[in-house]
């Protein structure tokens, strides 16, 4: 038998002995990565699945952990050429929760034992809303503890680019964690895909500053981008592990009609979901202790995505919480799955979906990355 030969582990899924050895390197380097995301056979796929599953579950653990997402505004100050709520797009109902409407969802996600919350919204720097999501920061942390979870909800922030300022006052209102995505670690196709008034380095700038004031930091990449190619993604794994980076939310590119990406030429459904499933299993394998989301824009694409996410070494799940009135009015992409369901009605679903991808639902829990916890550990002893 050769080393090519497909051979078949635990008499069902044909599998590559090849792409194993290869998934279980200590170390993969940069033409290791494309490769892993080159894997096109079944066999190829499935070796990879199945070692980035084993290193999650020995570097994490099974747990599945749920944060609660509300959309906080749609309104948005940029103009990123891919999204559905660009600031030149003209059909977009531009809403703004109130506090009370945030202050609802939190306890929401409370009941339901979510261990935290995610305040989402477009890129606004205005002292209005800025003020409200201190506010509704410094009110969730008082009002959501419980004897479950004395220390309240966790509470992730992605509101874009902020200044220093901005970003220190929401940490020390009790914001722990922020995702900013840079969506995509190649300068190039970034400037060919935000204007120019928006740079790369800037969001780098940014991330630096979150990590200096004391956020778990976040960020993430679109996969399928017109003109990305293997090596870009290979380079984004890469600058996740460069910048130390806690927290990884990733999806495939879903051009939005709406904007001046929507005929975009990117590769097809299938490939799309390939990449951006292989590429969950790939930033698994590389940093091993991140904690990575199954987001909603790979359901978008399959209906069973998000299942096969967590299969593919995910472990985090945003439920939606914001009011089903204003759902339609938040689409970064079309075709956002969950536009009607009620929270409740989200809940059972993830359930289902949870326990069908054979994991456990952490409740009751912030469930922060192991990475993050590890770096604490190791900047709290003393020198
Ligand atoms: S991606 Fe974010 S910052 Fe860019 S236009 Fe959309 S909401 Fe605004």
């Amino acid at each position: 038998m050769n080393s090519c030969t497909p051979t078949i582990r635990n008499g069902s899924r044909p599998f590559s002995e090849d792409f194993a050895r290869l998934a279980a390197q200590e170390s993969l380097s940069r033409q290791d990565l494309v490769k892993i995301l080159g894997a096109k056979k079944p066999e190829d796929i499935e070796a990879v699945r199945a070692e980035a599953e084993r290193v999650l579950l020995a570097n994490c653990g099974d747990g599945v952990f749920l944060r609660g997402l509300v959309e906080a505004s749609s309104a948005c100050a940029c103009d990123c050429l891919y999204c559905g709520i660009r600031k030149s797009s003209r059909d977009v109902n531009r809403y703004t929760l109130s506090l009370d409407d945030i202050l609802a969802c939190a306890r929401q996600c409370a009941d339901y034992g979510y261990g935290s919350m995610v305040i989402q919204s477009g890129e606004r720097a205005d002292k209005k809303f800025i003020d409200l999501v201190a506010e509704a920061v410094t009110h969730i942390k008082a009002e959501t503890r419980s004897e479950q979870q004395p220390d309240g909800l966790g509470i992730t922030l992605c509101i874009g680019q902020q200044t220093y300022d901005t970003y220190k006052r929401l940490f020390d209102a009790g914001g722990h964690r922020y995702l900013l995505r840079i969506e995509t670690t190649n300068p190039e196709l970034f400037a060919k895909i935000h204007p120019s008034d928006q740079t790369f380095e800037s969001r780098v700038e940014c991330l630096g500053m979150l990590r200096d004031i004391g956020y778990q930091v976040g960020t993430g990449v679109m996969i399928g981008l017109p003109g990305q190619t293997l090596d870009d993604l290979a380079g984004d794994i890469l600058f996740f592990g460069k910048y130390d980076i806690d927290m990884i939310g990733m999806g495939p590119f879903i051009p939005h009609p709406d904007t001046p990406l929507g005929d975009a030429p990117c590769p097809d459904v299938p490939e799309r979901i390939r990449l951006a499933l292989l590429m969950i299993a790939a930033t698994r394998l590389k940093l091993r202790d991140v904690n990575i989301a199954s987001t909603t824009a790979l359901q978008a694409l399959d209906p069973v995505g998000r299942e096969k996410g967590l299969k593919f070494g995910a472990n985090v799940i945003m439920p939606q919480m914001s009011p089903t009135d204003v759902r339609a009015d938040y689409q970064l992409y079309p075709g956002k799955p969950c536009l009607d369901e009620n929270a409740k009605e989200c809940q059972s679903c993830l359930n289902m979906r949870i326990e069908f991808a054979g994991r456990k639902i952490g409740l009751y829990a912030w469930g922060d990355s192991k990475h993050a916890v590890k770096r604490r550990k190791r900047d709290d002893q003393p020198a």
